[in-house]
């Protein structure tokens, strides 16, 4: 009898085979009910089961549901390029269709190198990333990604991207403190692209908040509008990764708006589609587009799947849906509802060291002492006995480790579907403080 297996992130382990899902619940086949408390990995941005989107499905898949995008265009997809630009911030209008966030920043990578060669330089080929980031899991993504962990294995292979500190204030990387550091970590782009030397780099790629490697870390206000100035001086573009905080997941559109600060190319994923359907896309600014359009007129990227109306038709619907029920509204008012409750746990868990975050993005980091910020050690495996915690007393939690060292730090995200009522923010917490008490107990 031949054995088939399908490769599950960690195997041998057991995973609940799911059923159905229902707004911020999901249910698994003996009838355990989940809250849903990280919308899977920060993408289910609209609850589960929303009977339009699955209605928008229907209709896009009986008219047409693939065509290969250098053969025809789609209603849905044109649309949806309209929509999408209709948000995004100054001159960024074109609008390139991916199928992962992964895909979605090499595509930048890409469009930002090829701005150059089509103005016949030729030298500008490295993009500038910082330490304790995430920007995707395929080699070019990889390259950009600070985050030791999920690189080590590949390091041969990779382009030595990260050269930047974080700006990480709860455990600087510069070991100095805010205000009174004058925002060195943003300085440290100017000397990292000194090292480097100004003519090699076509880019500086940025999480507004750092994502899946250090939960929810919010950069000081000044820090963006002197990544700007920095990147305008050197003649380097300014990509924002917004896959994660992308799409209202902070409270805003695009997180960069919390600064008032234009990049030049957004990439998005995960919300855009609230994972109904695999999407993701790369926001251009005219600015780079005139020039690719009086040059090659080809933008050197794509993939089978690129536009594919079906998936378009979904995002659509998910736009329209959040428009209709003022999501971004929820969001903000919903994410200091939490911050306020995650406060209150701090106060109660000494090994909470610090609670933030923007909108429903919002990350709490432990500590084995709050009074120095030191980590626990590796070999505690806090964020995974938490997560299985939460998991047994039915909430659903996203792991963010990597730390400041790339190989430790204990930060977790808690980032509900963007349509979250009080009594079930109250519910979460509810189960957290259960979960962060017996974790205290297993820690003793
Ligand atoms: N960029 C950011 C900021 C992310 O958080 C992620 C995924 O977590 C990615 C890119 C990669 O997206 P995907 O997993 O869809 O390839």
């Amino acid at each position: 009898m031949r054995k088939t297996h399908l490769i599950k992130p960690v195997l041998g382990s057991d995973y609940p085979v799911i059923s159905h899902g229902k707004g911020i619940y999901l249910y698994d086949k003996d009838g355990k009910q989940y809250i849903d408390g990280s919308s899977g990995a920060i993408t289910c941005n609209i609850g589960h089961g929303v009977h339009e989107i699955a209605e928008a499905m229907w209709n896009q898949a009986n008219h047409v549901s693939f065509v290969y995008r250098s053969q025809f265009t789609s209603e849905a997809a044109e649309q949806l390029a309209e929509k999408i630009a209709h948000y995004a911030p100054g001159d960024l209008n074109s609008v390139f269709f991916v199928n992962s966030g992964s895909e979605a920043t090499e595509t930048a990578l890409k469009v930002a190198i090829q701005y150059f060669q089509e103005q016949g330089n030729l030298t500008k080929t490295k993009v500038v990333s910082r330490w304790t980031s995430y920007h995707g899991i395929t080699l070019g993504a990889l390259s950009m990604s600070g985050h030791k962990l999920r690189r080590h294995r590949f390091t041969s292979l990779l382009e030595d991207f990260p050269a930047a500190h974080p700006p990480y204030c709860y455990q600087c990387p510069l070991k100095d403190t805010y205000p009174g550091c004058g925002v060195k970590c943003a300085d440290d782009l100017e000397s990292s692209i000194q090292a480097i030397g100004p003519d090699q780099i076509a880019a500086f790629i940025a999480e507004p908040i750092i994502g899946a490697s250090g939960g929810a870390i919010v950069p000081p206000d000044e820090y963006f509008k002197k990544i700007r100035e920095i990147c305008d001086r050197y003649n380097i573009l300014l990509i924002a990764d917004e896959v994660m905080t992308g799409m209202g997941r902070t409270g805003k559109m695009f997180a960069m708006e919390h600064w008032n600060v234009t990049p030049d190319i957004i990439a998005i994923g995960k919300g855009m589609s609230a994972g109904y359907t695999p999407m993701a896309a790369t926001i251009v600014s005219d600015r780079i587009m005139n020039v690719i359009e009086s040059g090659s007129k080809v933008v050197m990227s794509g993939h089978t799947f690129s536009a594919n109306p079906q998936s378009a038709a979904v995002c659509l619907a998910v736009i329209d849906y959040m428009e209709r029920n003022n999501l971004q509204e929820n969001a903000e008012s919903m994410g200091q509802y939490m911050i306020n409750h995650l406060q209150r746990l701090q106060w109660k868990y000494p090994l909470i060291g610090d609670v933030r975050g923007k909108g429903l993005l919002c990350g709490v980091e432990f500590v084995k002492n709050p009074i120095t910020r030191e980590p626990f050690e590796i070999t505690s495996k806090v964020t995974d006995r938490l997560l299985s915690i939460c998991f047994d007393n039915g909430l659903l939690v996203y792991p963010a480790v990597g730390g400041v060292t790339g190989f430790s730090g204990d930060s977790i995200l808690l980032s509900p579907p963007l349509n979250v009522t009080k009594e079930q923010i109250t519910d979460i917490m509810d189960i957290l403080d259960q979960s962060i008490g017996e974790l205290t107990t297993q820690l003793i």
